[in-house]
């Protein structure tokens, strides 16, 4: 019985992580694509610490195809170049989530500022007992409540509302504070910086198939317990086999449902919910309104670049590794906007925050904030209808015929 309930639960969970897991590039600490680079085209910014390929040095050695682990970069045949997530670096330094966050429907991601002691990372990527990196990783994050690392913070001239942000920092909280989010594949040692909260999902399924209480705490953690199979297939993923720290993070959140039902029920909190997973009453209300219902600017807590960086970023900014279309497909506006990549003389996120600027203290869309008429979706910040995404409608009267016939041919 137990073995045909393990059954369907690895395969729910197959189908959870073999189709639904989405993977970008982890802008890993460590990053192995730019070890792998014979160039020495791939860096990490020393600002934010968003992994990029020159394209101008990239010679299409593809050696960092096959060194990242987590097959994030590609091969452009067109331009003979390597390509990889960019971060959406021009939106980020204007403070404004990528793009896949910002679109996910489910609401799944959440980004935030991680201060981290750069001297540590190579340490904590040779640790040898590969049990031990999920929490050596952890290491080398830094508090950013702890008065001597904003003191550190302030002697590296990381400005001060860089700090503010990182102690509002979504990831932060998820990471360090409720210790609820893993890294995926630690025993790669590249220290990836993009973090998952295991589903709990597939265990709460199939209590409820076999007609159990799926919101009872009891049941909960004795199937997680029980349950084996997608515990260890989990700790597969995000901590190189080790099954204690999913085991912890499976019984939070399932604490957390316990809890929050009978808050939902009007009953008294059970103050015995929290305290069995190793947290306070307030904790476990607070991780469930970070999960369940933050709001944008507590989702994505996001520091602006700074004036002074400008300069530096846009010099960067002028290596956009999406270049080599044809022109006449760019129509001279580079994916990121005008000014990038094509030696404007208007640097990307100047460019972009004047764009948002405008969009954002306007009552209608702004047209002509792109040349010749063209929508950057890069840069639109969901308000209003772009002109120019819909053909434009026809005069009443025409318009009518003209709907009835859209409508039958859509039929
Ligand atoms: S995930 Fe791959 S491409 Fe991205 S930084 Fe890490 S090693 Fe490089």
């Amino acid at each position: 019985m137990l073995k045909g309930i393990e059954d369907k639960v690895k395969f729910e969970f197959d189908q959870t992580f073999m189709f639904y897991l989405p993977r970008i590039c982890e802008h890993c600490l460590n990053p192995s694509c730019a070890a792998s680079c014979p160039s020495g085209a791939i860096y990490k910014r020393e600002e934010d610490g968003i992994v990029l390929v020159d394209q101008d040095k990239c010679r299409g050695w593809r050696m960092c195809v096959t060194g990242c682990p987590y097959k994030k970069v590609y091969f452009n045949h067109k331009t003979g170049k390597a390509e990889k997530c960019t971060f959406c670096y021009p939106r980020v330094e204007v403070g404004i989530p990528t793009v896949c966050a910002e679109t996910c429907v489910g609401r799944l991601r959440y980004i935030g500022l991680m201060l981290y002691d750069a001297d540590k990372v190579l340490e904590a990527a040779a640790v040898e007992d590969e049990h031990a990196l999920y929490e050596a990783q952890r290491s080398v994050f830094l508090d950013p409540h702890d008065s001597a690392v904003q003191r550190e913070a302030e002697r590296a001239g990381i400005p001060g509302d860089w700090v503010e942000a990182a102690k509002n920092s979504p990831v932060w909280k998820l990471i360090s504070e409720y210790k609820v989010a893993l890294p995926l594949h630690p025993e790669y040692r590249t220290m990836p910086m993009v973090w998952y909260i295991p589903p709990l999902s597939p265990v709460v399924d199939v209590i409820k198939d076999t007609g159990y209480d799926a919101e009872d705490k009891d049941n909960l953690f004795a199937a997680i317990d029980a349950l084996r199979i997608p515990v260890e297939y989990l700790a597969n993923l995000f901590t190189a086999g080790d099954v204690g720290p999913v085991n912890d993070v499976l019984r939070k959140l399932a604490a957390m449902r316990s809890y929050m039902r009978d808050i939902n029920l009007g009953r008294d909190p059970r103050a015995e919910i929290p305290e069995a997973v190793g947290m306070s009453e307030e904790e476990m209300y607070e991780m469930f309104r970070l999960l369940a219902i933050a709001k944008y600017n507590e989702r994505y807590v996001i520091p602006t670049a700074h004036g002074e960086d400008a300069h530096a970023l846009e010099e960067l900014a002028t290596d956009c590794p999406v270049t080599g279309y044809d022109d006449e497909l760019m129509d001279g506006s580079g994916p990121f906007g005008e000014g990038s990549g094509r030696g404007s003389t208007t640097p990307v996120a100047v460019e972009n925050f004047r764009m948002l600027q405008q969009r954002q203290t306007q009552e209608s869309l702004v047209s002509g904030g792109s040349k010749q008429g063209r929508v950057n979706l890069l840069n639109w910040d969901g308000k209003g209808v772009p002109a120019g995404l819909f053909p434009e409608r026809p005069a009443e009267g025409v318009g009518q015929a003209a709907d009835g016939e859209g409508s039958e041919g859509s039929r």
